[in-house]
């Protein structure tokens, strides 16, 4: 994926599209807004992100993501639009393991230079609602804004099947193996309690 992108930028890098190299030694694709003046750019990107950077307790291995939009300029601020489409796994809620996940959206926003995040808390509260980026340069970072897109999607919780057994809760094995343990579930005086419960009317 980082060859790739460096490859990129050796031989058709677009004037508006820039290519940074982190210190450790990513690259993160950029929109450089002080280009764009009057008309609207377009940019397509196919970005890989590995699960610590996603969120390693819901994701499994990379994702794939594809983001494509266009940013217009209006007036002191831009309106970026575009769609956001994700592959990859998700852990099962219930036994951990990977289940497929695809996503796709739209995102519609404002981008809107600034420069410094406002301080008052209410107001940036106010702002999130409407969907404004407060940018202090004039770059908008495809990368972040990917992943944001992908984290708004995603659900907080999958399971790998509706009659997944899970895990033990004596021994971690994945019950829906055959033969998984041998553990012995663990006499629970609540859960005797709750049996004698079920069965009678809630209401009453
Ligand atoms: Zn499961
Ligand atoms: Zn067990």
């Amino acid at each position: 994926m980082v060859i790739l992108e460096l490859e990129r930028v050796a031989s058709q890098s677009p004037v508006r599209m820039l290519y940074f190299r982190t210190l450790w030694g990513e690259v993160c694709v950029k929109v450089d807004l002080s280009k764009i003046e009057t008309e609207l750019i377009s940019f397509a990107e196919t970005m890989s992100f590995d699960d610590e950077r996603l969120d390693p307790t819901r994701v499994i291995g990379p994702m794939e993501v594809r983001l494509e939009g266009k940013v217009r300029p209006a007036g002191d601020h831009y309106l970026v639009d575009g769609r956001t489409s994700a592959s990859g796994h998700l852990s099962c809620g219930r036994c951990l393991e990977p289940v497929e996940w695809r996503m796709e959206s739209g995102f519609d926003l404002e981008v809107a230079l600034t420069d410094a995040a406002p301080v008052d808390p209410e107001l940036a509260l106010d702002e999130a609602d409407l969907d404004v980026v407060f940018l202090t340069e004039p770059l908008l970072d495809l990368e972040e804004l990917a992943i944001e897109q992908v984290l708004l999607e995603m659900p907080i919780r999958v399971v790998c099947s509706e009659e997944c057994a899970g895990l033990c809760p004596q021994c971690g094995a994945n019950r829906n193996q055959e033969g998984a343990c041998r553990c012995q579930p663990e006499a629970d005086p609540r859960w005797a309690a709750l049996k004698d419960l079920a069965g009678h009317d809630p209401v009453d």
